[in-house]
């Protein structure tokens, strides 16, 4: 569907990736790009990502080192060692609440490849696993790059895996020369030059209101990323109780306290996913004290007695204010 408008000629493409889609806006792609063509790298490049970075890929590069040798180093990809790398350095300033081997944890739970339990987990059981998991078993070197287990843990990248996809598809873009896009897979998004309209690009952060309606804040981020984590979609209920699919590494369990979401904008799409759910995890004051500290421009939604209420850091005001109609 082509569009005549005042920026250009626009695209919609859509596909399957990471368990939910992938969605990109082109505006004015430049000459020689055709749409299908365009369609079947950005396609290929996401499969490369999941060949890389997936747990739901038995033979995924990542899950070849899951099952490989602990103590040693072993060789890994440069988008694996990027990628573990940024990980491990939101583990630090998290303070071990982003964690990428806690998917032991996120599986005994019910949230991996494996389904949901039927029943709570036991307390000696998550025990068992906390003494055994945490990344401070992960030793990082880079060119060459290598990664060495000193435990056996499992490498779970699935809360930054979305991000660095997008991330990629935006290199892509790049390399291309398309100058305006928004690229998007499961909410977590990444834009560069001007929308459809010719003007900046805006996105509507989702706010759910008491009532059960959502409505879309909205949000310049022209040539910014954006990632949201959230457990108001993402979770199962028993006897009452909701579980969450993001886990709190320090206790075990998933997350329970009355945050509802997270948002936070960055340059990259990787760092602002992986901030996102370790700020969730964080909860809202110690989230917010990081994010005041290092300058992150972080939007919350705290669950309240009647409805939620909006908290956000002092470099995320910018975003909010209101833009040229
Ligand atoms: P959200 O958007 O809610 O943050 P993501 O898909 O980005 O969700 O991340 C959730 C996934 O990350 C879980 O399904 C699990 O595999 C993994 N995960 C859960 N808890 C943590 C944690 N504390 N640190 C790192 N990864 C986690
Ligand atoms: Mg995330």
């Amino acid at each position: 569907m082509a569009a005549c408008s005042p920026g250009g000629e626009t695209w919609k493409l859509t596909g399957p990736t990471m368990g939910t889609r992938y969605h990109l806006t082109i505006v004015d792609a430049p000459d020689g790009v055709t749409r299908e063509g365009l369609q079947s790298l950005v396609d290929s490049e996401l499969v490369a990502v999941n060949q890389e970075m997936s747990t739901y890929i038995p033979d995924s590069e990542l899950m070849q080192l899951n099952d490989g040798p602990v103590g040693e180093p072993v060789p890994v990809s440069a988008p694996l060692a990027e990628v573990v790398g940024l990980a491990l350095d939101i583990y630090r300033r998290s303070e071990g609440a982003f964690d990428i081997t806690v998917g032991p944890l996120v599986n005994l739970w019910g949230f991996g490849p494996t389904p949901e339990p039927q029943q709570v987990p036991a307390q000696a059981e998550i025990d068992s696993l906390l003494a055994q998991l945490g990344s401070d078993a992960l030793v990082l070197e880079r060119k060459p790059d290598r990664l060495t287990r000193k435990r056996p843990v499992q490498l779970d990248l699935s809360a930054i895996a979305k991000g660095y996809g997008v991330d990629r598809v935006a290199r892509l873009l790049d390399d291309l020369g398309v100058a305006n896009y928004l690229v998007e897979i499961g909410g977590e998004l990444r834009t560069r030059g001007h929308n459809p309209d010719g003007r900046e690009w805006r996105i509507g952060i989702e706010s759910p209101t008491t009532a059960g309606h959502v409505v879309h804040k909205p949000v310049r981020v022209s040539n910014r990323a954006v990632a949201t984590s959230g457990d108001y979609r993402n979770y199962y209920e028993r006897d009452g109780v909701r579980y969450s699919h993001s886990i709190d590494p320090r206790t075990g369990r998933p997350l329970s306290h009355q945050l509802a979401s997270v948002t936070v904008i960055a340059d990259n799409c990787a760092e602002a996913d992986g901030l996102a759910t370790a700020l969730n995890v964080m909860g809202a004051d110690a989230g917010l004290q990081l994010a005041e500290r290092e300058g992150l421009a972080v939007f919350m939604l705290v669950k309240t007695k009647d409805g939620f209420e909006e908290r956000y850091s002092s470099a995320f005001a910018p975003y909010l204010e209101e833009s040229e109609t």
